[in-house]
């Protein structure tokens, strides 16, 4: 058995991003197998660590999980619940504090580039901004993880989890599972419409450059029509000198199953390849918008998939951790 695990943070609508980075590749991974082979968490512990709503983060996690469920997750074949449901991960958390730096955290690309981002708008830098890597760690570990499906922008985070597994197995012997990370081969970092040199990320403000899951066809379309390319001429996918039309080579290859370098070879301007962007987007998300109208509708039915979820998650992740806590003299 492979077991996956991964998750997806409720600080705002999930994103076009989030789908192709990840929530699609989800969705493969658990057509077969038994439910206990794939774990998907939303991670709503993790959503704290900058300024929050408490009321919309208990929102945002339900809808996640909502849209989850509409994109072809089936609750039989995987196992979904919300993070703190399942108290076994703050508990491994704090061993793995134990057993980590403070200048390896301190590293870490994101946490960099959200400190930065907090102290600008004044709001202070939570110390569970620093230590969410770990948190993240202990999600992974705690069952017994193999592969980690993910976007390019977590994976410094995953190279951290296998760190501390390894230095936890050296010191303490045996308890882990020392997890890989797997990206999609393409689309594995989707780039902001607006600003195609940073990532398109659900927590951000400016929502121009954002597509979500659950945006109208008109809204996605206005949107990719608007994306910011460039005044060469022709099309050419060149990340570094063309950053906006490789997006969106990227996007249109990843909903059609093409070649980004062999697509561009088809367009002469960006007119024509933003229209069958947001063609190809549009049909991609429209049985996801229609599914998740339905699920909205019985709110009780998703509490329920959250409850067994939970209980499933616990029964693998219990024994790991109880081992660590014993392994490390507790
Ligand atoms: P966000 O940055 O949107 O808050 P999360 O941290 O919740 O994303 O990540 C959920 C999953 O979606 C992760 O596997 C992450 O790698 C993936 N992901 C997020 N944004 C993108 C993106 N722009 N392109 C590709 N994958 C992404």
């Amino acid at each position: 058995m492979t077991r996956i695990f991964s998750g997806v943070k409720p600080t705002g609508h999930l994103t076009l991003g989030n789908y192709l980075g990840a929530v699609r590749q989800w969705v493969a991974a658990s057509g077969e197998g038994r439910a206990d082979d794939a774990v998907y968490c939303v991670v709503d512990l993790h959503a704290l660590t900058v300024e929050h709503d408490p009321a919309r983060v208990r929102r945002l996690s339900r809808q996640a999980v909502t849209v989850l469920l509409a994109a072809g997750l089936d609750p039989q074949r995987c196992t979904l619940f919300l993070q703190s449901h399942v108290d076994e991960h703050t508990r491994l958390s704090y061993l793995l504090e134990c057993t980590a730096a403070d200048g390896e955290l301190r590293r870490m690309i994101q946490y960099r580039e959200k400190a930065a981002k907090a102290q600008e708008a004044g709001d202070g830098v939570r110390l569970s901004l620093l230590t969410y890597p770990v948190l993240m760690a202990a999600d992974i570990l705690a069952y017994r993880t193999d592969e980690v499906p993910v976007g390019e922008d977590q994976r410094q985070h995953v190279e951290l989890t296998r760190d501390l597994a390894v230095r936890f197995n050296q010191r303490y012997g045996p308890t882990f599972t020392v997890p890989k990370a797997t990206h999609p081969a393409v689309a594995a970092r989707v780039m902001d419409l607006q600003d195609p040199t940073s990532k398109m990320g659900k927590s951000h403000d400016a929502t121009a450059g954002i597509v979500y899951l659950l945006d109208e066809p008109e809204v996605v379309t206005r949107k990719v029509m608007r994306a910011v390319t460039d005044n060469e001429g022709g099309v050419v996918h060149d990340r570094e000198a063309r950053p906006g039309a490789a997006n969106l080579l990227d996007i249109l290859a990843a909903c059609t199953g093409g070649d980004p370098v062999e697509l561009a070879a088809g367009y002469s301007g960006y007119g024509a390849l933003k229209r069958d962007v947001a063609e190809a987007v549009v049909e991609m998300l429209r049985p996801v918008r229609e599914r998740h109208a339905e699920l909205a509708a019985d709110p009780g039915a998703v509490e329920k998939v959250l409850r067994t979820g939970a209980e499933r998650a616990r029964a693998i992740a219990r024994p790991v951790v109880d081992r660590a806590y014993e392994a490390i003299g507790l």
